[in-house]
């Protein structure tokens, strides 16, 4: 978990201006938390329990409230001391000070109860609206005072919490912008082995919303580490301001919420697993029911899909379900729970009747911003609760997106290196995809500059593999052997994106670009024009395609090509290898399904194709490869055969059966 963050981090770092401020502007809104509810006391202490606090005559008569004749004032004390007494929603004056207790009124007669048993009885006479009020006004102009302040604290509230929300937006978003920016980078420079373990649909997930992960760890450290202890810390200064002994008191809270704590994660760990499991699997199987939707339809798959998803949803409604359940029966709303029942106690046990505790007198006020204090200080530990399900999720995606950002990189240097002759040898090679199982098994071959060379063989053979291992798309792995030349050159002596520069693959389902068809063949060399690409395109016979299209070849191609057929992919594939003139040439011809004209334009194109380089073809319609210098068969990652057409329909072996069957199949 450390280590994540600290990678985390590396991204927070760039922004370390904005985490200044994002950091002290929750200072700031912290502090102004700390200073309302003292504002709140001293309102209701001084201003308005504070009536009934000893009030003295005196002689002057400025400052000082006038009744019967008599003026009276709180701030100097003089030897006559009278009190105001509250009961209910009564005012009565009395001309003793009453002490603090349970207060009986009967009649006239107020008998006051302390807490230590004893009684006192006092004479006291009720007091009108107008002489309550006269009794009041010394409190009004700093009553006003002290709402203005009340008032400007909250809009600098707001004003403080807007500017770290922005901050933490802006850092977050910068963030999530570079993480997507180093992942992207770095899945160009994966090892293909990579892309075969992973299903694309997961590799688009992990960057588009895995660094979404990275984003919820980051806002998740802030609230929880940042915001929350200085949270806890300031409620703390507060309550030991007001008072040490309530302070101290409420540390019992700490180690319930930590044991609690520690038994709702295990719980909750449980059920996160089972609902990212479930999410995932979700996510797969509408994949896989997105990309094959035709196929579903052709063969009425629709039921049962529908139920096969149908439960799955289910079973993960059920797991969010329990999840919502545990939070809201042990998770933070019990919490809650403990902190208003701590309140109670605090106010029953020491707020009733002013009871005095150990010498200290606790005041409505204190009463008031101690509880104040102690729900900024249950907060947190709400956030607490409910973040810690949420760092589990965003630190399960930050790892997932760091295996991507950090992940297995190739030497991907590119420098330029003259163009091969293009005279391969595959000298002994041996290979497995997976240890123990060799798809290769010991071939040699040799192709000279400049032939064209037929690769043939029944499906599984190891025709794909040979031409993938030229192409380095694997590398060897223990337990492989032998090596490839190009040229002379071991293949390995060079980077990846070196060695590369100079070989050209067509697949069967070429991969097309969004642009037009010009971009689709010049793709990447920038300096071929528009008229030239035409050129190459009508040479290997795409007549035919540019005549019928209405822009030619600006004709627009949409993304991965949906709206040209696999022959027009494919010429115009043709066309890209050409332009770029690699001096050796694969062409994976994938199926024996085409029909004879597609057949034919194969054959013509390859025949523009060969001309001044290496060419691998491998053919399934042994028609495409019939001119080929040479022929080579393979069989279950062996080389069987080895000649021209000639020679191997003379040698009547494999080649021999394989074609005899095609020709029988065409009549
Ligand atoms: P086809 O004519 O159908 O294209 P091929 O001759 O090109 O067949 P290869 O693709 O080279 O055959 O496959 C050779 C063997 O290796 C097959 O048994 C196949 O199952 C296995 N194989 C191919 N690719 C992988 C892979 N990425 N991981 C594991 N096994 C693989
Ligand atoms: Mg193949």
């Amino acid at each position: 978990m450390f280590k994540t963050i600290q990678k985390v981090w590396r991204y927070i770092i760039p922004y370390k201006g904005l985490l200044t401020l994002t950091i002290s502007a929750m200072l700031v809104v912290q502090l102004l938390g700390l200073v309302a509810p003292l504002i709140v006391k001293s309102i209701i202490d001084d201003y308005l329990v504070g009536i009934e606090k000893p009030w003295y005559e005196t002689t002057e008569t400025t400052d000082a409230v006038e009744y019967n004749s008599r003026f009276f004032q709180q701030e100097t004390i003089t030897d006559n001391s009278v009190s105001i007494v509250v009961i209910g929603t009564r005012y009565y004056f009395s001309e003793d000070v009453v002490v603090i207790g349970q207060k009986i009124l009967n009649g006239t007669q107020l008998t006051i109860l302390t807490p230590d048993n004893q009684t006192f009885t006092y004479e006291v006479t009720p007091l009108t609206r107008d002489e309550v009020f006269a009794f009041y006004q010394p409190s009004v102009e700093p009553l006003i005072w002290l709402i203005a302040l009340l008032f400007i604290r909250l809009l600098l509230q707001i004003l403080f919490t807007y500017i770290q929300r922005i901050s933490t937006g802006m850092i977050t978003v910068n963030m999530v912008r570079d993480a997507r920016k180093d992942a992207v980078r770095s899945l160009q420079r994966m090892p293909m082995s990579y892309f075969e373990s992973e299903p694309s649909g997961k590799i688009a997930n992990r960057v588009i919303s895995d660094v979404g992960g990275m984003m919820g760890l980051f806002s998740t450290i802030m609230n929880l580490l940042v915001n929350a202890s200085l949270a806890v810390i300031f409620a703390y200064v507060g309550m030991f301001y007001l008072n040490p002994t309530l302070a101290f008191l409420t540390f019992i809270f700490f180690p319930v919420v930590y044991v609690w704590l520690r038994f709702f994660v295990k719980k909750l760990n449980k059920l996160a697993v089972k609902v990212n499991e479930n999410s995932s699997m979700i996510t797969a199987q509408l994949n896989e029911i997105i990309n094959g939707i035709s196929i579903l339809q052709i063969f009425n798959f629709r039921k049962s899909i529908e139920q096969k998803f149908d439960h799955l949803s289910f079973d993960t409604q059920k797991e969010i379900l329990k999840e919502q359940h545990l939070h809201l029966s042990i998770g933070w709303n019990m919490i809650r729970l403990v902190g208003a029942l701590v309140t109670a106690f605090i106010v029953i046990f020491f707020g009733y009747g002013y009871l005095s505790i150990s010498g200290v007198i606790i005041s409505a006020g204190i009463i008031y911003a101690y509880n104040d204090y102690l729900s900024r200080l249950i907060e947190p530990v709400g956030t607490l609760f409910r973040e810690i399900g949420n760092l589990q999720h965003s630190l399960v995606k930050s790892e997932r997106i760091f295996r991507v950002i950090d992940g297995e990189q190739e030497d991907n240097a590119l420098t330029t290196i003259p163009r091969y002759r293009g005279e391969i040898l595959f000298d002994n090679v041996w290979f497995s995809y997976e240890k123990g199982h060799p798809v290769i098994k010991g071939i040699t071959l040799k192709i000279d500059a400049g032939q064209m060379v037929g690769l043939v063989g029944h499906t599984g053979s190891g025709k794909s593999t040979l031409t993938n291992l030229l192409l380095r798309f694997y590398d060897f792995k223990e337990g492989d052997m032998g090596k490839i030349f190009v040229d002379g050159v071991d293949i390995t002596t060079h980077p990846k994106r070196t060695f590369r520069s100079h070989i050209g693959i067509i697949i069967q389902d070429p991969v097309m670009f969004k642009g037009t068809i010009a971009d689709n063949i010049r793709f990447g060399i920038s300096s071929v024009t528009d008229e030239e690409a035409e050129k190459v395109l009508r040479d290997i016979g795409g007549d035919h395609l540019l005549d019928k299209l209405e822009k030619g070849i600006q004709q627009p191609v949409s993304r991965g090509g949906t709206n040209l057929s696999v022959g027009e992919k494919q010429l115009i594939s043709f066309a890209r290898a050409i332009v770029h003139d690699p001096a050796i040439l694969i062409m994976d011809e994938a199926t024996a399904n085409i029909d004879t004209e597609t057949e034919l334009r194969i054959q013509k194109a390859l025949e523009k194709a060969r001309k001044g380089r290496t060419l691998i073809v491998i053919a399934h319609r042994l028609s495409t490869i019939k001119n080929a210098d040479k022929i080579v068969v393979l069989e279950n990652g062996l080389k069987v055969e080895e000649g021209t057409h000639k020679q191997l329909i003379a040698n009547n072996g494999t080649y021999a059966n394989i074609y005899r069957s095609q020709i029988k199949t065409r009549v």
